[in-house]
């Protein structure tokens, strides 16, 4: 038998010393601090003050649940439920300062650090009765990563870290089973090996070196499990680790444990900067200043026998939020094997069976963590000869439909308010409500070929890849792509992000696929084991079914089945519902999107508009709640059918009389687009942008083209180029576009204000007298002189209109600002704006001095250098380009209190950004129809964080 850890609560039961009192009172200072704003890691001073790195958890637990920041996420937590009393094994957590100390002194590690160490290993030993380091009842740790928010899977871990030639004899004895112990021996050889020393595989195509020395052992005793390997091969197979890690690193497998302690603290510490890490912080915006916590916890044996167990749970159903419990586990078996989905684990309510009693304790553990953290939470756990212990607990990560469930239904339980409901999705969550199921027709004929857990919902079809790297170039290539292996480790997260689904054929709902999918919004389909990938011959074989590479494959993550061939797909019930009819009452997803969106409208001061230049498009975004149109590219009104034609006539006309007659055939066209956005609005503001782009790119590049238009208007093929080559330009971002087209050629501005108050006057005076709002706006405006030459046109047009129209429309002209002499200039442009309206891209583009269609060249390296932590045309660069906006803000409303302030660049669709925007004090946000109803959550969020 093992000798069981002992547990203390905080509870008061244990006296204080004074050291501890005064560790107690160090932290608290050390919290303050931290909770008011940590300075960067590049200003902080050394002030020569003792600082606390280390917080103890377990029968002493210096930190709590509000301690994320200093302790990391699994530090906080582990502290929180040793405090509540829930069985942790103990340990302390090496805290995030020290990760930004080591980066920050070239990977050298505080002064104080060594003894605070020390101090807390004793304390866990002390608890435990066990020693580290000594032959007699070793104690073994495993040291983690523990980010302030969970990256599952994208740092290292190492395990069973304390064993060494002498320890493993002591585990052998205090456990009565010299087989477990030479087989946590052989696993933490291999983990530090590959970890800490390097030695692993160099490709996806390798294998790694460990696990070739295990399969070689088994093939040459003609074994198939691990678990027929008896202590002697185990011995063997520890021999062999042993010098493999010499070979290759020419240096000894350490057997000094504090060496070991070392080594992996800095190897975890490493991995804060490995590539997958970098990759999901820039995927979700986590700063690489926030640096992550290190965790040493004593280590407690699932592997310890036929009454071990271990296993990962979540208290619902991650996958669609259902209140269930779900989760699964192995026998007899050893941390990562659950995640790393090498054996695919039993589902937990077998255990009701197998393991009764843990059965019990696990579902009392589920009810106390739901009600003390009130959220969904994922724990790990294992069972020691029939004890149960928790050795993390984090609120678990779901799909986009889990996360609406699970926020709406707890309300509804009285967990949480409806305020913190809104607060708990993640605004991006309210897309996969949205995403396209295959369309029941074509479902109808196509072939299943297995099936597998769903994992992430949604339909994805796409070609086959069986690597990462294959995603990753076939995208590129502009194909569409399913991954599909046998399972995914966090090296294809690359991969998966370019894949529009992940099929793996081993590993369970907790796999790292299933998690990492989950959390991408991927569509994810796991566990098929029916299915046969096979790398060396690239073949996916379902029975009689082979497909190659390159082959087309779709899977259906919420019914976990897989098809073969491609299949098409068709809008989501919320679409249907909103869009086509379908009754309300008949769709689960339907009522909580419109639960979300009715509370979401409840908290939001940012009005939500859209940017749409059709009335389809305008009616998809009336359908998903948008306020009004706050962006109507004209331009883009010019391409269809015959309008083009105009356009290029238009363009290529000599003088002021030949391009008129092309603005008077275009006139029509668009008149007739305006009646309809204006009907499809039905009252709502429309903000109508006057012609923007660069002219020339109406113009065809292709000379077969340039030919049949030569020949449309009856001019020679020469002078089409040669008028083309004319309005060539070296910038054409910066040049003639913008306000500058209409100030070079008024008669635009002239038709397409005529085009808008003849519209407005048609859909007043129509038969349903609807009332319209046009906002006619200006672009790329940069001296307020710009503007008054293009509001002198506007308002004569609009008055002649109106007078022979014989009727008043309401409207009001205000400008785009979108470089930075706008927004410097903000007070004086004011005076003659109705309204701005952010154009974020080109702010954006003219701040940074960076083309939004050039960057490909050189993005990849400044993600990997982490200098911009996100692609600045995605989410608003808010302390550079938000601050030219801040000021825009005060000189504008300064300078006229009732201006109007709007954005409708890209980033009007991205949460943080809106975030911004609300801050700020705008009053609409303006994006693409889809994202409405993000922004809707989104907006809500921000006013409900914000007050
Ligand atoms: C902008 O620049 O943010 C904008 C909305 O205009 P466009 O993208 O059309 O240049
Ligand atoms: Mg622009």
């Amino acid at each position: 038998m093992l000798n069981p850890p002992l547990f203390l609560n905080l509870g008061g039961s244990v006296a204080i010393c004074t050291a501890s009192l005064f560790d107690f009172k160090v932290c608290n200072r050390y919290m303050s601090k931290a909770s008011q704003s940590r300075p960067s890691s590049l200003t902080r001073k050394h002030t020569g003050k003792a600082k606390k790195y280390v917080f103890a958890f377990g029968s002493k637990t210096d930190g709590n649940a509000s301690m994320r920041e200093l302790l990391g996420g699994k530090g906080a937590n582990l502290a929180e439920m040793a405090s509540i009393g829930l069985p942790v094994p103990p340990g302390f957590t090496i805290s995030t300062a020290v990760c930004t100390y080591y980066y920050d002194h070239e990977k050298r590690y505080p002064t104080a650090l060594k003894k605070d160490i020390v101090t807390a290993l004793k304390q866990v030993e002390t608890q435990l009765g066990k020693k580290f380091g000594a032959r007699q009842n070793p104690l073994l740790v495993s040291v983690r990563s523990g980010a302030r928010d969970s990256m599952p899977g994208m740092m290292d871990t190492i395990l069973n870290l304390g064993l060494n030639d002498k320890t493993v004899e002591g585990l052998a004895e205090a456990s009565g089973n010299p087989r477990f112990a030479w087989d946590c021996y052989r696993r933490f050889i291999q983990m530090y090996g590959n970890v800490v020393m390097g030695v692993r595989a160099n490709s996806e195509e390798e294998e790694d070196p460990f696990h070739e020395l295990l399969e070689k052992l088994k093939k040459s005793l003609t074994i198939t499990s691990d678990t027929e390997l008896t202590t002697e091969h185990l011995k063997e197979l520890v021999r062999q680790y042993k010098a493999l890690i010499v070979r290759l690193t020419r240096g000894a497998f350490p057997q000094d444990v504090m060496q070991q302690l070392w080594g992996a603290l800095g190897a975890v510490l490493g991995s804060w900067k490995n590539e997958r890490a970098i990759i999901y912080r820039q995927q979700y915006g986590i700063p690489s200043e926030w640096g992550t916590a290190v965790n040493v916890q004593a280590m407690v044996f699932g592997n310890a026998g036929d009454q071990s167990a271990t296993g990962v749970a979540f208290t619902r159903d991650p996958a669609n939020g259902e209140k269930v419990f779900y989760g699964e586990y192995l026998m007899n078996a050893q941390g990562e094997d659950v995640v790393a989905g090498v054996r695919t684990p039993h589902d937990i309510s077998d255990m009701k069976n197998s393991m009764p009693k843990s059965y019990r304790d696990l579902i009392n553990v589920r009810n106390k963590l739901e009600r003390h953290f009130r959220d969904m939470q994922d724990f790990e756990f294992t069972i020691e000869n029939g004890r149960l212990f928790i050795l993390q607990t984090r609120n678990g990560k779901r799909t986009g439909l889990a996360a609406v469930r699970i926020a709406v239904e707890m309300q509804r339980e009285h967990l949480i308010s409806q305020k913190i409901a809104l607060l708990k999705i993640p605004a991006e969550s309210i897309d996969s409500l949205l995403v396209p199921v295959f369309d029941p027709k074509a479902l109808k004929s196509a072939t299943i070929i297995g099936y597998g857990l769903p994992a992430g919902p949604g339909a994805a079809t796409g070609r086959i890849a069986f690597t990462a790297a294959t995603a990753e170039t076939e995208t590129r290539k502009g194909n569409k792509v399913v991954l599909c292996r046998t399972e995914t480790s966090p090296d294809d997260l690359k991969g998966m992000l370019h894949s529009q689904g992940i099929l793996t054929s081993r590993g369970g709902v907790s796999s790292h696929a299933a998690l990492v999918a989950r959390q991408l919004g991927k569509v994810c389909v796991c566990g098929a084991g029916e299915i046969n990938i096979s790398y060396e011959k690239r073949t996916l074989t379902a029975g009689k079914v082979v497909l190659r590479e390159g082959e087309y494959i779709s899977i259906d993550g919420s019914t976990g089945a897989i098809y073969k061939g491609a299949i098409e797909s068709a809008d989501s019930e919320v679409k249907r519902v909103l869009e086509r009819g379908l009754k309300p009452t008949s769709s689960l997803t339907y009522g909580l999107f419109q639960t979300v969106m009715k509370w979401a409208d409840k908290y939001r001061s940012l009005k939500i508009r859209t940017n749409a230049d059709t009335p389809e498009m305008a009616r998809q975004a009336v359908a998903f709640g948008a306020e009004g149109i706050g962006l109507c590219r004209t331009e883009h009104m010019f391409f269809d059918g015959d309008r083009i034609d105009y356009m290029r006539q238009m363009i290529l006309a000599v003088d002021e009389v030949q391009r008129r007659a092309a603005l008077k055939k275009l006139l029509p066209f668009q008149r007739k687009d305006f009646i309809g956005l204006f009907k499809g609005m039905n009252g709502r503001p429309v903000t109508i942008r006057l012609l923007d782009p660069p002219l020339h790119e109406f113009l065809p590049h292709d000379d077969v083209v340039r030919r049949q238009l030569a020949e449309k208007l009856g001019v020679p093929f020469d002078f089409v180029i040669d008028r083309i080559k004319s309005l060539h330009e070296e910038n054409p971002m910066l040049g003639c576009r913008g306000c500058r087209l209409g100030i070079l050629y008024p008669e635009i501005t002239e038709m397409q204000t005529r085009a808008i108050f003849e519209a407005a006057a048609q859909v007043v005076k129509g038969k349903k007298r609807i009332q319209v709002n046009p906002e006619i706006m200006i672009p790329l405006v940069g001296f307020k002189e710009e503007l008054i030459d293009q509001l002198r046109i506007v308002h004569r047009v609009a008055r002649e209109v109106m007078k022979a129209k014989k009727v008043r429309i309401n409207y009001i002209v205000g400008t785009m600002i979108e470089v930075p002499r706008a927004a410097i200039t903000a007070d004086e442009i004011a005076k003659e704006a109705d309204f701005f309206s952010f154009g974020t891209n080109d702010l954006t583009q003219t701040t940074l001095g960076l083309s939004r269609d050039d960057m490909g060249l050189f993005y990849d390296e400044y993600q990997r250098k982490e200098i911009y932590n996100q692609n600045p045309f995605a989410s608003l660069d808010q302390t550079g380009v938000g601050k030219l906006i801040n000021l825009a803000v005060e000189k504008g409303r300064t300078a006229k209190p009732e201006l109007k302030l709007g954005i409708c660049g890209e980033h009007a669709g991205d949460p943080s950004s809106i975030d911004f925007c609300h801050r700020v004090g705008l009053n609409y946000v303006s994006c693409s129809p889809p994202r409405v109803p993000v922004a809707r959550l989104a907006a809500a969020q921000a006013k409900l964080r914000n007050s």
